[in-house]
């Protein structure tokens, strides 16, 4: 070395490493990306994505969450952006596109503030005081109600964000009826569990086959043709294990030396099985549902007794039908007693388009509600399936928490004003930040005007103007492409997702603000970025 000091290097040469304003700079880059691949999929008039992985597969959707999820994300900002969509999905059900788009352009607002100068750690406070007050305001201006009518606009509300095309009214109706029917009072305390009304699809039909059943829908039809197709009065059975001999016990008998001895070994299998089927008749069951493989004679046995059975039941339903039926769930068929059985009126074998599946209905539990959609291919289901879930959610969100806000962009252009006025009383250099925070809102408003072709310059003026004139509700009407009432249109939002995806916006977009140094680490965490945006927010 040349007189010069050795420099001391504490990474490996080669590292990668980003560091101060590039690793800013490209951290936002990345956030900004993610929100602008999902930006046109806001409100109803929003675009689909179509999603094909590596060997072809296709998923069509215009659900936010559901895009990220699909995309192959690789940038560790990027990602972090994609955690927040699935922290919305998981904690709210709807909102994940608003969320992802106000994180993108809360970090772009910071960064005209960074050009000129403002450090990070100011836009973050900024942005942190603006979001206390915005919550403080979000409450006042929530509007109360639960009735059967809020419910059925929130839901659709939800529905036509996506494009499901048809059908709305007919399956707000369906959505406010499970949520009616699952919803329990305790203490005083409305309280809806989505997780009881199961979805299911079957594709075929139209979606105005789409039904509420009252009970449960497995995808699975009897074991056997000569099982009846209907059971009143069912006392069902559920069981765990295979209806099986066990293989080990099998091959200790295959020792047989004398050939005369296998029609033996045949009628001991044919009397195990007789045994079993015994014990479940026993029991006084006469429907059995199975988590796993029900053998060949078994099924002969159990139809020759008239028993409806179905085998692989899938897991996660086993557990629905133990909350559906009172049935608890048995490994040992000694185990297997009336006490152990489930009641519903009726078990019965449906044809639904190609397949036979089992509908259980009038159970013990009335609060089991299922919705069996149907619609003309395996896509249309699926998005279906999307859009009726975050339906469900904000439907059950609403019955809960009894508040709700304007939507089309209402909120967030009074929310934008209310927070543009508050900044002015604070001053200082945070004043700049709050005021970003205030315009970042408006990307919003400004977003579903775009997406529905209608100039977004000049409606967010006339957006502004109505509600500087105290028409706190106005939006966007995208059916009548001109800024209307959005309490008269029936367009709202609850109040809880509207919070959830500003608080999750503004959380990670500090978090990244923050960061301004990337450095490529030995190992690369199992799942998720550091800090795990599925938790409580700190404010
Ligand atoms: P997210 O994933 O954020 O829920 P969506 O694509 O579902 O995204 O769009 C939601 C936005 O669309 C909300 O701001 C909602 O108020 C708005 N929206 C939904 N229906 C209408 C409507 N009929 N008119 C105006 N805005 C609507
Ligand atoms: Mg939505």
């Amino acid at each position: 070395m040349l007189g010069g000091q050795m420099p001391i290097l504490i990474l490996k040469e080669g590292t990668k490493r980003e560091q101060g304003k590039d690793a800013q700079k490209a951290n936002i880059e990345a956030a900004k990306a993610i929100a602008d691949a999902v930006r046109t999929t806001l409100g109803p008039k929003g675009m689909d994505k179509m999603l094909v992985d590596s060997i072809g597969d296709i998923v069509i959707s215009n659900d936010g969450a559901t895009i990220l999820k699909e995309m192959d994300v690789d940038h560790p900002t990027a990602k972090m952006i994609v955690e927040v969509a699935k922290s919305q999905d998981v904690s709210v059900g709807d909102g994940t596109t608003t969320a992802v788009i106000l994180a993108g352009e809360f970090l772009k607002q910071a960064e005209f503030l960074l050009e000129q100068g403002v450090h990070s750690t100011v836009i973050a406070n900024g942005y942190r005081i603006a979001m206390n007050e915005a919550k403080k305001l979000l409450e006042s201006l929530a509007i109360s109600a639960s009735d059967d009518n809020t419910l059925r606009n929130v839901a659709l509300t939800a529905l036509s964000g996506k494009n499901t095309g048809i059908a709305y009214d007919f399956l707000a109706d369906l959505v406010v009826k499970a949520v009616n029917a699952v919803a329990e009072e305790r203490n005083g305390k409305v309280t809806v569990d989505p997780s009881n009304i199961k979805v299911d699809k079957k594709n075929g039909g139209s979606i105005n086959d789409t039904s509420l059943v009252n009970g449960l829908v497995i995808d699975k039809e009897k074991v056997h043709p000569k099982m009846p197709s209907v059971v009143k009065g069912a006392k069902i059975a559920l069981i765990d294990s295979a209806l099986e001999i066990k293989k080990t016990e099998i091959e200790a008998k295959v020792q047989i030396t004398d050939p005369s001895r296998i029609q033996d070994f045949m009628s001991q299998e044919s009397d195990t099985f007789k045994r079993m089927v015994e014990k479940v008749k026993a029991s006084g069951a006469n429907v059995v549902l199975c988590q796993k493989g029900i053998d060949d004679l078994a099924q002969h046995f159990l139809a020759k007794e008239g028993i409806y059975a179905v085998r692989r039941v899938k897991k996660s339903d086993m557990e629905k039908l133990v909350k559906a039926t009172g049935a608890r769930i048995v490994t040992e068929l000694d185990d297997l007693n009336e006490k152990a059985l489930g009641k519903a009126e009726k078990v019965e074998e449906k044809k639904i388009g190609d397949d036979r599946m089992t509908f259980i209905t009038g159970c013990a539990n009335p609060k089991a509600i299922s919705i069996l959609i149907r619609g003309g291919t395996d896509h249309v289901v699926s998005e279906m399936e999307r859009s009726l879930n975050d339906a469900i959610r904000v439907a059950a969100i609403t019955k809960e928490d009894g508040k709700y806000l304007p939507g089309g962009g209402a909120i967030e252009a009074e929310l934008s004003m209310r927070i543009r006025n508050f900044a002015n009383t604070v001053g200082g250099r945070e004043q700049l930040a709050i005021e970003a925070f205030a315009k970042t809102l408006e990307v919003i408003p400004r977003t579903l005007a775009e997406n529905s072709g209608m100039d977004p310059i000049n409606t967010l003026i006339k957006l502004k103007a109505s509600h500087e004139k105290g028409n706190s509700t106005h939006g966007i009407g995208l059916s009548e492409n001109a800024v209307v009432d959005m309490s008269s249109a029936g367009v709202y939002d609850p109040l809880r997702v509207k919070k959830h995806a500003l608080e999750s916006a503004v959380e990670v977009a500090t978090m990244i603000l923050r960061i301004d140094d990337v450095i490529a680490s030995k190992k690369s965490a199992p799942s998720g970025p550091p800090g795990g945006m599925g938790g409580e927010m700190p404010y």
